[in-house]
C-alpha cells in the first residue's frame, strides 16, 4: 500500500469513536483526502499533535486510490492557528473558506488552491477586528476566482458597455457579473451602485477595505453567487452562521 507524505490543512474533523477521528484534509497534490486517525488520546490533544480544525502539518497517509477513507499514520503539526478560535466571527469566517473548498474540490491536484487557503487562514487569524469581514470576503472571492468563477465587474455582463460613474446596475448571478442600467430593466438581481461596485472590485482583487459599508449585503451576494456557480444550489451553512453572528 503506498504511503504518501504530504502537507495537509484540516478542513473538517469529527469523532468516530472514543479514540479515533475522521478528518478531511486539503492537500496540494491529492485534493481533498478523508482519513481515519486511530489511537488518539483526548488529553493534551493540541500539544500532542492531534489534527484539529484549520491546523496544518505534514500528514503521512496510507493512500489507496479506490478507497474513500484512508488511514492516517502520522501528523506532524506545523501550524495550530489557535487564533481562529478566538472569536465567533473569525471562526465562522474560517469555516466559510473551508466549506467553500469542500463544496468544490475533489481528489484532483490543485497546489494553488492549497496555497490560497493556507494564506487565507493565516490572514484571517491575524486580521484586525474591524477588517475581519472584509478579509473573509476577499479570501472567499479569491478562492471563487481561483476555481474559475471570477465575476465580471468592469463592464456590463450582457452588452459589454463600460459603466458610467454613477450608474446603478444589477447583479446577474446566471451570467456571473453586473448588468448595466439599460440591460437590467427586466431583472430582479440585487442593485449595485458605484460604491458597491468599487468595493466588490476591491474584494475580488484581493484588497480588504478597512471600512466596508453593508458588509452583510456583500456576504449575501457572495453566498448567492457560490450557490449558483459552485455548490449546486445549496447555501453555505457557515455564511448563515456568520451573518447571524454579525446581526448580534
Ligand atoms: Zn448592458
Amino acid at each position: 500500500m503506498p504511503v504518501v507524505k504530504t502537507p495537509a490543512i484540516v478542513l473538517q474533523a469529527f469523532p468516530y469513536s472514543e479514540t479515533s477521528r475522521i478528518l478531511r484534509y486539503l492537500t496540494p497534490e491529492h485534493g481533498v483526502v478523508s482519513v481515519i486517525a486511530k489511537g488518539i488520546r483526548r488529553t493534551g490533544a493540541r500539544s500532542g499533535g492531534l489534527p484539529d480544525l484549520f491546523c496544518e502539518g505534514v500528514a503521512t497517509i496510507h493512500l489507496k486510490p479506490s478507497r474513500e477513507l484512508q488511514t492516517l499514520r502520522e501528523f506532524a503539526l506545523t501550524r495550530t492557528r489557535l487564533g481562529l478560535a478566538a472569536d465567533l466571527v473569525r471562526f465562522g469566517g474560517a469555516v466559510v473558506l473551508t466549506e467553500l473548498v469542500l463544496r468544490h474540490a475533489g481528489e484532483q491536484s490543485h497546489p494553488e488552491l492549497f496555497r490560497r487557503l493556507h494564506h487565507g487562514l493565516d490572514r484571517l487569524e491575524s486580521a484586525l477586528p474591524q477588517a475581519l469581514v472584509a478579509t473573509v470576503l476577499t479570501e472567499a472571492w479569491g478562492i471563487v476566482s481561483l476555481l474559475g468563477y471570477e465575476p465580471q465587474l468592469d463592464c456590463c455582463v450582457s452588452c459589454g458597455a463600460a459603466f458610467s460613474g454613477g450608474e446603478i446596475g444589477r447583479f446577474d448571478y446566471y451570467a456571473g457579473g453586473i448588468r448595466c442600467s439599460r440591460c437590467a430593466t427586466d431583472m430582479s438581481g440585487p442593485r449595485i451602485g458605484p460604491s458597491a461596485r468599487n468595493h466588490l472590485r476591491q474584494l475580488v482583487e484581493g484588497e480588504a477595505p478597512l471600512a466596508l459599508p453593508r458588509a452583510p449585503t456583500h456576504l449575501q451576494l457572495l453566498g448567492d453567487f457560490v450557490k449558483y456557480h459552485i455548490s449546486g444550489g445549496r447555501a453555505l451553512r457557515s455564511l448563515d452562521f456568520l451573518m447571524a453572528r454579525l446581526r448580534g
